[in-house]
């Protein structure tokens, strides 16, 4: 049986590698902050990147961002001896970074996927994920069983690595922009003397129904937990290489830019916190 790695054991990376142990995957996984008390029952814990690259064909990827992507793929590029000669790339990293990833790979002869995911740590654990994935369909066709046990819904979205990443900024920006207005519209709704829970009944047979009013607000909000796993750093680095990449294309940027302020302002307040703050951030009561 092929040997599979899996380096970056944090929210989503974690339970990644836990589906893939589950299936009976052969798993050797690494995470610079200690392994053994991330690495997922039946895996066998790596003490560095050269370890796993060693051993596995395949290696996929769950890292903060582009920089340390770059970085982690010139280890792998460099290890000797190397196995590895497909990687996975969950992470989201940006369009520049998945280019500057592309080249170290392709200067080393190893095959890349740029393929990250949505779905949150709660879709990572039940193994319901999105992955919108670009590169060679030979090397899709490679990963469909391992990615079939960490997600439900697999999309091979183009043939240039980038792809991927332009699939889920465009994703997120949609999913920031939801939470950022759909917490100004219940604060408004409040301010007249409406329920949250009636607003959120109403908006969600309704028009204005959204990511943020069926699921974040009702599970994370009106709950008064705030614990949908995503921090508001996270979601300002997406927002900002959304509008960085918008702006390498020359698309509009009205209803971007505004947006994505609100999410700069919010992560230098608060960038270790919740996203689904953002209701706090802009007046909202419930939890303040
Ligand atoms: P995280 O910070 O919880 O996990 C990253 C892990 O990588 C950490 O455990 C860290 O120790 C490890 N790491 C960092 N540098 C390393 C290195 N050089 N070698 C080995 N391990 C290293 O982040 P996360 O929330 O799991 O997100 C991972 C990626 O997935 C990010 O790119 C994020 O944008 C994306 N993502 C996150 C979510 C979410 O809901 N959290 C959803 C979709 C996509």
């Amino acid at each position: 049986m092929e040997t599979i790695g899996f380096v970056g054991l944090g929210a989503m990376g974690k339970p990644m590698a836990g589906r893939l142990a589950q299936a009976g995957l052969k798993l050797i996984v690494h995470d610079k902050a200690g392994t053994a008390e991330r690495a997922p029952a039946g895996a066998r814990a790596a003490g560095s990147v050269g370890e796993v690259v060693a051993d596995a064909e395949t290696l996929f990827l769950s890292l903060p961002d582009g920089k340390v992507v770059e970085a982690v793929a010139r280890a792998i590029a460099a290890a000797k001896p190397r196995k590895t000669n497909l990687v996975v790339d969950l992470s989201t990293i940006g369009l520049e970074a998945a280019g500057k990833t592309a080249a170290i790979f392709s200067g080393a002869g190893i095959a890349y996927l740029d393929a990250p995911v949505s779905g949150g740590v709660a879709g990572a654990s039940k193994g319901t994920l999105a992955v919108m994935a670009a590169g060679s369909k030979a090397d899709f066709a490679r990963v469909e069983a391992p990615l079939k046990a960490m997600a439900k819904n697999l999309f091979h979205v183009g043939e240039t690595p980038g792809q991927g990443q332009a699939m889920k900024l465009l994703n997120n920006f949609l999913s920031a922009t939801a939470m950022a207005a759909t917490s100004e519209a219940v604060i408004f709704g409040e301010s007249q003397g409406l329920d949250m829970g009636t607003i959120l009944s109403v908006l969600n047979v309704s028009t204005g129904q959204n990511t943020a009013s069926s699921d974040k607000f009702v599970n994370r909000i009106l709950t008064g937990t705030f614990n949908a796993g995503f921090t508001v750093h996270l979601m300002a680095k997406d927002v900002g290489l959304y509008r960085n990449a918008v702006e390498g294309a020359g698309t509009a940027a009205k209803v971007g830019e505004p947006v994505s302020a609100v999410w700069r302002e919010l992560d230098d307040k608060m960038g270790a916190e919740d996203f689904t703050r953002v209701y706090t951030h802009l007046g909202g009561k419930r939890g303040a």
